[in-house]
């Protein structure tokens, strides 16, 4: 029997034709910047999005880091949610390695930082305070879409106020399907999405299936500041094309299919709703969650993992859907949950 995986979107493995993409890839020194594979994603991602440059990180977490210590100095803060990636999940490394000082702020139930919240807390120009310089945003948040006049609103109090905004967008292409009208060309989605920002990282090794990666983008200057930090942290990799190719034929082949996970996690929340003991969350991207009785929670997982479903999670079980997810799978997620709550 397969396992299905729904730990994260981080589990997919690079499908033949992406890793034949990989072992095609010209390569080069990408510390010494001649990585021809490396420069193209940097800056066909950059010119899709409608930025200046880009730079190639290992991971989202390094590249969220570069994007603070790039826009922040020591002593300087970043406003973010209490719920946000970087602030809450990246082991304090703004604030160690960086010496940022966050300044987090309660999420409302939608993913956002309420406007007047952000507002109050940007502080005057006083030797007392930290010089607050950012805000920090992320779309999509614990799998929902923030509301884009809110995101246009935030974005203008910001710079309004002095401050530049970054957008943690690890699963940027995710919001963008989600958020696509009819009539608009994928593309459009995109540059509506990211109107404003003046920096944001882009996870390749989530949904969009590529084995390793993520992408900072930004103005020139920024991004050539953001080079010298990626050295510092340790982030300038060699023949990093490998990784590159792969993420280029995920920008390519993966992203308008993000829908088929969009609608299997639809039909996973839809074909558990009205089970007795079981409240089910789902927002409009690739994640589904489980609200148990808290002595239920660490049962229904050995239960699923029995049933070899693999699913994370304390009170509320997160089940993320992906390349590696079919439809078929859902199905059977969902006949074993049901199962558990049946017997
Ligand atoms: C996963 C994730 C990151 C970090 O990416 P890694 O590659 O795992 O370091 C950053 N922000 C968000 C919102 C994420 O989901």
């Amino acid at each position: 029997m397969k396992t299905i995986d729904l730990r994260s979107d981080t589990v997919t493995r690079p499908t033949p034709a992406m890793q034949a993409a990989m072992l095609a890839a010209p390569l080069g020194d990408d510390v010494f910047g001649d990585d021809p594979t490396v420069n193209l994603l940097q800056d066909s991602l950059a010119e899709r999005l409608g930025f200046e440059a880009g730079l190639f990180c290992p991971t989202g977490t390094q590249s969220n880091l570069i994007a603070l210590m790039t826009h922040c100095q020591r002593g300087d803060e970043y406003i973010v949610g209490q719920e946000a990636h970087c602030y809450k999940w990246e082991a304090g490394g703004a604030a160690v390695l960086g010496s940022i000082q966050p300044q987090p702020l309660d999420n409302a139930r939608d993913g956002s930082i309420p406007l007047e919240r952000i507002a109050a807390a940007i502080k005057p120009d006083d030797v007392h305070y930290a010089r607050t310089r950012l805000l920090a945003l992320e779309n999509t948040i614990g799998g929902k879409l923030l509301p884009q006049d809110y995101v246009d609103a935030a974005v203008a109090l910001a710079h309004g106020r002095g401050l530049q905004c970054h957008l943690d967008g690890a699963r940027f292409f995710n919001a963008v399907v989600a958020s696509q009208q009819p009539g608009e060309v994928l593309i459009q989605t995109e540059r509506r999405l990211i109107a404003g920002f003046d920096s944001v990282s882009i996870c390749l090794s989530k949904g969009l299936g590529a084995p390793g990666g993520s992408v900072l983008l930004g103005r020139k200057d920024f991004i050539a500041q953001a080079r010298r930090w990626r050295k510092m942290v340790g982030g300038g990799m060699r023949q990093a094309g490998v990784l590159a190719a792969g993420g280029l034929y995920a920008l390519e082949h993966h992203v308008a299919r993000l829908a088929d996970d969009h609608a299997n996690a639809r039909l996973l929340a839809e074909s558990l709703a009205g089970v007795p003991g079981l409240q089910v969350d789902a927002g409009p991207t690739n994640m589904v969650f489980l609200h148990v009785a808290a002595e239920q929670a660490q049962a229904l997982v050995e239960h699923l993992k029995a049933q070899q479903v693999l699913a994370t999670g304390l009170y509320t079980l997160r089940l993320v859907t992906h390349l590696d997810v079919s439809q078929d799978d859902v199905r059977r997620v969902a006949q074993v949950v049901r199962a558990f709550f049946e017997r």
